[in-house]
């Protein structure tokens, strides 16, 4: 199998480029040390900066480069102040999203020993849970064409089998994977509102039809309501929780909160062909060209990218970097030693990086 790999780079609007940059030299660095792969990157324009340069927002030359790249990795794109003519915001992310059928939005939260959270954490008990989110179509199917009357207001929440089957068939083998590789119990759980209404009643029956495939996984449901409430009081019971777009837009946010903030939240949306990797944050044009940002969620991002090249293309020795990646960044935010001011520390962008590539090449 090929071991070069070639990744495309959108490094965005807002605090988007000063996270890139860091985040590909510490790819760099680990594919140069690495004899199990290589990486090429190639800048791909796209986002409000350049929307305002050229009346473009996402250029075909870089939907080209991001439909033949192994894999997207991007930062965030969006300006507050920069808006199609109707008012809309530019996001090119979501314009990928959907061109590229990427229908697995997959946002780990993970909570360290030592790491700061809003919980009060029993002793040893760590958080390590997987939300997957369907990404393109439940509550999202009509965004941006729903009909309001002077009096009224719709919107349609689409759930298709085409989706769901492939939804459930990569959620089970996620389990799978994380079963295997010792992180996570072999537990699946369907979030859905099956009490209410019938087609969350239609998304449960095809998540049986999988889970029936899988007998050595365990499969129950939980309704969204619950879901939210014992994400706060038992987080640590969650392995991997899969869910409708809106469901899964909320629920994520909240895994965000157990983490300390968005400044650790990592995320992937993944479809048969291609995956993008990108924080969940925005740009946070607040705090834009001062250093501050923090870079940890996007290289968390960058992590599961190597996961997910590795696993696809059965290379053990870019999944070994991934989980190295990863845990390098669970180190150093777990230490405290070094962490920005989102997370109350003091240290900026490039002594945040830094200290990912110590504890990576120097301990
Ligand atoms: P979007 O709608 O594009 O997701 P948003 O309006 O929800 O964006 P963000 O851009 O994510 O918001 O910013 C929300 C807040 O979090 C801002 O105050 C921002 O400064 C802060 N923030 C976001 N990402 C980071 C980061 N990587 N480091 C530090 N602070 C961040």
């Amino acid at each position: 199998m090929a071991n070069t790999f070639e990744v495309a780079v959108f490094a965005g609007d807002g605090i988007g480029p000063e996270i890139t940059a860091p985040t590909v030299e510490i790819l760099r660095r680990m594919a140069d040390a690495s004899d199990a792969y290589s990486l090429t990157f190639t800048d791909a324009a796209a986002g409000a900066a350049h929307y305002a340069k050229t009346g473009e927002s996402l250029p075909e030359s870089s939907m080209v480069a991001a439909k033949r790249a192994d894999a997207i990795l991007l930062s965030a794109m969006g300006l507050p102040d920069v808006r199609y003519p109707d008012g809309t915001e530019i996001s090119p992310q979501i314009d990928l999203r959907k061109a590229l059928t990427l229908f697995a939005g997959v946002r780990p939260v993970t909570v360290k020993a030592g790491q700061r959270t809003p919980l009060n954490m029993p002793e040893g008990k760590e958080i390590d849970f997987v939300l997957i989110r369907e990404s393109t179509e439940g509550l999202f199917h009509t965004q941006g064409c729903g009909e309001v009357t002077e009096n009224e207001a719709r919107e349609t929440l689409l759930i298709t089998r085409e989706i769901s089957e492939k939804l459930f068939k990569f959620t089970f083998e996620l389990a799978q994977s994380r079963k295997k590789a010792g992180r996570g119990k072999g537990r699946v759980t369907c979030v859905d509102k099956a009490n209410v209404f019938r087609a969350f009643a239609f998304f449960r029956d095809m998540f049986d039809a999988e889970a029936a495939k899988h007998p050595e996984l365990t499969a129950d449901h939980a309704y969204v309501d619950a879901t939210a409430l014992w994400m706060v009081q038992k987080p640590w019971d969650f392995d991997v929780m899969v869910t409708e777009n809106m469901f899964g837009d909320i629920l994520s946010d909240l895994g965000a909160g157990l983490m300390g903030g968005l400044g650790l939240a990592p995320s992937a949306d993944i479809g048969l062909e291609n995956a993008v990797f990108q924080p969940c944050h925005g740009s946070a044009p607040d705090i834009a060209g001062q250093g501050v940002a923090n870079p940890m969620a996007m290289i968390l991002s960058a992590a599961m990218m190597l996961d997910w090249l590795g696993i696809n293309n059965d290379n053990a020795g870019m999944i070994a970097d991934g989980k190295r990646l990863r845990e390098a960044v669970e180190d150093v935010v777990a230490e405290g030693r070094v962490l920005t001011r989102d997370l109350g520390g003091s240290a900026g962008t490039a002594e945040a990086a830094s200290a990912v590539l110590d504890a990576l090449f120097v301990s």
